[in-house]
């Protein structure tokens, strides 16, 4: 086979930066050539990661660019406080085509990989004549779901936000309420994720198909459906986490960490097996102090040991006073509050851990499978829902908290009431064990899907056999 040299093109967020990496660790362990184009603020991982022996190739391009009116301190989605603010980033991100499109002239690679929020990288490819793969950064289910979702919009046959409907067609039987679905796609008029999400649609017919960070076992009836039904192509190749080495995996993912990471290994050390309750929110979700007040007494109540991830929104003056008075202090010993970024797969890692409170983010959901940890399911916006179902529903490994909103910053809807339920039935509850020996389960089939003849394994050598015999079908007519 000859060498492949694919060049990874990331979103500017930190949920979709972290697998692109281990992506580029997995190609180049397998030999393939792999370069990064990353802006400077999240070069830095890339470096990081050349330095501890990766051969990545790292190309930088600004951001923003040249010609964007998009702030300057302004670097990734997570920022982004304003609707003002989210034209200018999106643009900004259209802006990336030249700069990019003259990194491609230079390095001629064979393939792109691109993420979804990046269409005009359809069309890059095309004009040098080489697929694009696009990385959406979820799973096989859940990209059924918003395919169907989009075909068949069911929720068009409701009369209220809460009035249950059935997502059907699919392997399970599926109900949403339309107040789960994001406001944006719903309304008629054009706005500016609905342009983004018609872009990202239309750059599939430029697309020769879709890696997925998952593995078969996880989600077979969903690989089939998309390939079968859907009529798409895609290479399940995860999860890409276990791809980095386990140094790596414990602390250099993303950001440094808030905690001092032997500080946090005591504090689970000292803790009984299956005791602890982990809650983290991902990278960009936020809260309003009266939702983190409703968590905290939630936490509180429960009366179970508990890491929490607190970290202020984008319009929250200080982390210091966003949790109730006195909240610290009560639970001292009991509670262990990290403010800014977790070493969170270190923390889900420890045997201490019992369960997993998530806003339901991709990686944090194939994090916590990995890790064998069910999970207490708490989706705020993207395509956190679909997660969750997938999870509650699909895998049997989780229980829902109950939030039904769809929103960009969560305010409102879950009481401390259904944390302490939930956080008791996951604990304690009837099916706990149940839960637990399925999570473990899914833990084993994840490493057995990377290891040399898993599924995953099987299917990279599939794509690169696909991808070393490519040809154009201009180039092909022009022959
Ligand atoms: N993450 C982390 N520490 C934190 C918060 C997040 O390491 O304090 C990592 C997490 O392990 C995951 C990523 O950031 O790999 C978040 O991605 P996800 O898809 O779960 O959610 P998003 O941030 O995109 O909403």
């Amino acid at each position: 086979m000859k060498q492949l040299h694919i060049v990874l093109i990331p979103a500017m967020a930190q949920g979709h930066m972290i697998p692109m990496l281990e992506m580029a660790k997995l190609f180049t362990s397998r030999g393939i050539k792999t370069t990064i184009i990353a802006t400077p603020a999240f070069a830095g991982p890339v470096t990081k990661s050349r330095q501890s022996g990766h051969d990545i190739g790292l190309s930088v391009t600004d951001f923003p660019p040249k010609g964007s009116s998009l702030p300057d301190h302004v670097a990734s989605f997570d920022q982004i406080s304003t609707p003002d603010l989210v034209t200018k980033f999106l643009r900004a991100m259209e802006l990336l085509q030249g700069p990019v499109e003259t990194i491609l002239q230079e390095l001629q690679p064979n393939c792109v990989v691109s993420d979804m929020f990046l269409p005009w990288t359809a069309d890059s490819a095309a004009k040098f004549g080489i697929p694009r793969l696009v990385f959406f950064g979820s799973s096989c289910f859940s990209r059924c779901l918003s395919e169907e979702m989009e075909l068949q919009k069911p929720y068009k046959n409701v009369s209220s936000d809460s009035e249950p409907f059935v997502l059907g067609g699919l392997p399970h039987e599926l109900n949403f309420v339309r107040s789960q679905l994001p406001p944006f796609h719903l309304q008629e008029e054009e706005n500016d994720f609905k342009k983004l999400f018609s872009q990202i649609s239309e750059s599939a017919k430029n697309t020769y198909g879709e890696v997925v960070n998952s593995f078969y076992e996880l989600e077979s009836a969903y690989l089939d459906h998309f390939k079968n039904v859907l009529g798409k192509k895609a290479w399940q190749i995860g999860p890409l986490l276990l791809c980095s080495n386990e140094a790596e995996r414990k602390s250099q993912r993303g950001k440094e960490s808030a905690i001092d990471e032997h500080e946090c290994l005591a504090w689970l050390d000292s803790k009984r097996p299956n005791s602890v309750v982990y809650v983290c929110f991902g990278s960009s979700a936020t809260f309003t102090k009266a939702q983190l007040h409703e968590t905290a007494a939630g936490l509180e109540e429960s009366g179970q040991d508990f890491i929490w991830v607190v970290r202020k929104g984008k319009d929250q003056e200080n982390e210091l006073d966003l949790l109730p008075q006195g909240f610290e202090e009560r639970v001292k010993g009991k509670g262990l509050i990290i403010r800014g970024w977790a070493p969170q797969l270190m923390i889900l890692d420890h045997p201490a851990i019992g369960a997993f409170v998530t806003h339901s983010g991709w990686n944090s959901t194939l994090e916590g499978i990995c890790a064998g940890v069910p999970m207490i399911t708490w989706p705020v916006f993207a395509e956190q829902f679909y997660n969750e179902k997938l999870v509650t529903e699909v895998l049997e490994t989780g229980v829902s908290v109950g939030n039904k909103r769809w929103m960009r910053v969560a305010s409102e809807g879950v009481g401390r009431d259904a944390v302490v339920e939930a956080v008791e039935q996951i604990m304690l509850g009837g099916g706990a064990a149940e839960m637990r020996r399925r999570a473990k389960y899914y833990k084993e089939m994840a490493r057995k899907a990377i290891e040399e003849g898993g599924s995953s394994y099987n299917s990279l050598n599939a794509l690169m056999e696909e991808l070393s015999t490519y040809v154009h079908p201009t180039k092909h007519n022009i022959n």
